[in-house]
């Protein structure tokens, strides 16, 4: 709902690999979006920025074509194209070269060192380092300046502090926004909101209460044109270090003192540090890697990772299922069952936290199975809260339990168009609240406990389990939550 729209004061949006798919596909869209709703005022500019040579023309010819795709039949939408178009601009730079920087760095600080400056690193990584060295050599990186870096950051503890070192040159930590565009969906805000500002759930958060959480990030698309990036990182690097463990701590931490960016990023870093470690010791029982065969997606005969890949011997997981646990007070002996894979079943992301049962029933048993009430927060599609509770059956003839939902779908409760997460995280980036991104020793302790699972499976060089395309998974991911008693969540509610 975007009822409450605070504008925000214009700005100047460099986007560097404004050519790519995120920018075209993503960037672009959500940034139409809010200038549609009147957050982005029309003397704000967004600048694309590649190494092809392109004009002015030709670039918004591209990105037109690109938001026409992207907001389909909205006539509302479709109308405004025209006018935010008025707002973009290209400039042509190899950001290995030395040319252009200073015509940009000109053009920009003519604006005044007071306007916000938002440089977005939509790029590969590799070109991190060079792009904010020139913003540093050029002074383009004081005043009002912000960078946002994509993922991924690094492949390793040891990358990913070399780019944090490179960026951390140019800029200061507060003027830097690592994105997790996870972090900006409805429903993970939703669960600050539900953890926080009602006094229902949090005395009931904790694991005398909570049977165990699952949380299920699942695509049902294979590489698509991902293949080089995706055939060197896998499963665990590509989403298990970032978006799965951002859901985890998002669940986990303790209540922050405010919602302000450090005092809720502290909690998250406590959590990170609290992952009990997985090793060579644990790895072959806590973990499951996979690798799709051929199969079905979405009704249609597909190809397995390796004939899509080209090359037989790729070991890369397109799956990966983690049981971790979180060693303190809050969560001893509360298990968190992680899950993410490409060509599943569905696509569907969500987390469950399933209470415990109820220490005694005093139903006899034609009543049925209590079945431990359950919140279900599902990310996409159809962002949601659930919560499955137990009643009884209406009618007479014995008193019959069953397990049904209070639904909440946010769709039909707040109605209209639900914000895509880029559009609340780019205007978040443009007034400086950097909340819901991802601070330098975060990321570096989700690679400090990511790391030993990947040097783990390296020691146990074992192929990664075969799954049929459009299954949940290798088998091996059923055995380990069964294994502890528990399945995986379907969804029955
Ligand atoms: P892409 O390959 O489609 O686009 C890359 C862009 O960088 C293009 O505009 C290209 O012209 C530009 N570029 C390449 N070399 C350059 C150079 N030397 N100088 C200047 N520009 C150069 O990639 P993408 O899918 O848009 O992804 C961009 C980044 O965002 C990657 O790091 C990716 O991992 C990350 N990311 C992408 C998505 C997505 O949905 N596409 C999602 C999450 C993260």
């Amino acid at each position: 709902m975007t009822a409450h729209l605070a504008p925000v004061a214009p700005f100047d949006l460099v986007i560097f690999g404004g050519t790519g798919d995120l920018a075209l596909r993503k960037l672009l869209p959500a940034l139409l979006r809010r200038y549609a709703d009147g957050q982005i005022s029309h003397d704000s500019r967004i600048y694309g920025v590649a190494r092809q040579a392109e004009s002015d023309t030709s670039y918004r010819a591209t990105v037109g074509a690109a938001l026409a795709r992207a907001v389909g039949d909205d006539p509302v939408l479709q109308a405004r194209i025209a006018s935010f178009l008025e707002l973009v601009a290209y400039r042509t730079i190899d950001a290995t070269g030395d040319a252009g920087w200073a015509e940009l760095a000109a053009e920009l600080l003519a604006h005044g060192e007071a306007r916000v400056r938002v440089f977005y690193l939509s790029t590969s990584p590799q070109l991190f380092v060079a792009i904010c060295k020139h913003l540093r050599d050029t002074g383009l990186n004081g005043g009002n300046a912000r960078v946002v870096l994509e993922k991924p950051i690094g492949h390793d503890l040891t990358s990913a502090a070399a780019i944090n070192d490179a960026v951390g040159s140019a800029f200061t930590e507060n003027q830097i926004f690592r994105i997790d565009h996870y972090l900006g969906k409805e429903t993970v805000q939703n669960l600050l909101a539900l953890r926080f500002a009602n006094a229902l759930f949090e005395p009931l958060w904790n694991a005398g209460r909570i049977d165990h959480v699952q949380i299920t990030v699942a695509e049902t698309v294979g590489l698509e044109q991902r293949a080089s990036y995706y055939d060197g990182a896998g499963a665990l690097r590509d989403m298990v270090q970032n978006h799965l463990l951002q859901l985890l701590c998002m669940v986990a931490m303790e209540p922050p003192a405010a919602l302000h960016a450090d005092a809720v990023r502290d909690e998250k870093l406590k959590v990170l540090r609290a992952l009990r470690p997985i090793t060579g010791d644990n790895a072959a029982v806590a973990t499951v890697r996979g690798q799709y065969r051929a199969g079905a997606a979405s009704g249609k005969a597909v190809a397995g990772y390796l004939d899509e890949l080209g090359n037989r011997d790729s070991r890369t997981e397109t799956f990966v299922a983690l049981k971790v646990e979180v060693d303190n007070w809050r969560w001893a002996g509360v298990p968190f069952y992680l899950r993410t894979g490409k060509r599943l079943a569905e696509r569907v992301s969500e987390i469950v936290v399933t209470f415990r049962e109820v220490p005694h029933s005093i139903f006899d048993e034609s009543a049925g199975r209590i079945t431990p009430n359950q919140l279900v927060l599902r990310l996409q599609p159809d962002e949601g809260v659930k919560l499955g509770l137990m009643l009884k059956e209406p009618g007479p003839g014995g008193l019959r339990l069953r397990h049904v939902p209070l639904d909440m779908s946010f769709a039909e409760a707040f109605g209209g168009h639900q914000p895509e997460a880029y559009e609340r995280l780019l205007m978040d980036v443009v007034r400086g609240n950097p909340t819901l991104f991802m601070r330098r020793d975060e990321v570096e302790a989700a690679w400090r406990w990511i790391d030993p699972i990947l040097s783990a499976w390296k020691d146990i060089r074992e192929a990664p389990k075969p799954y049929t395309a459009g299954s949940w998974g290798p088998s091996a991911a059923v055995a380990l939550i069964e294994r502890d008693g528990r399945t995986w969540h379907e969804d029955t509610l």
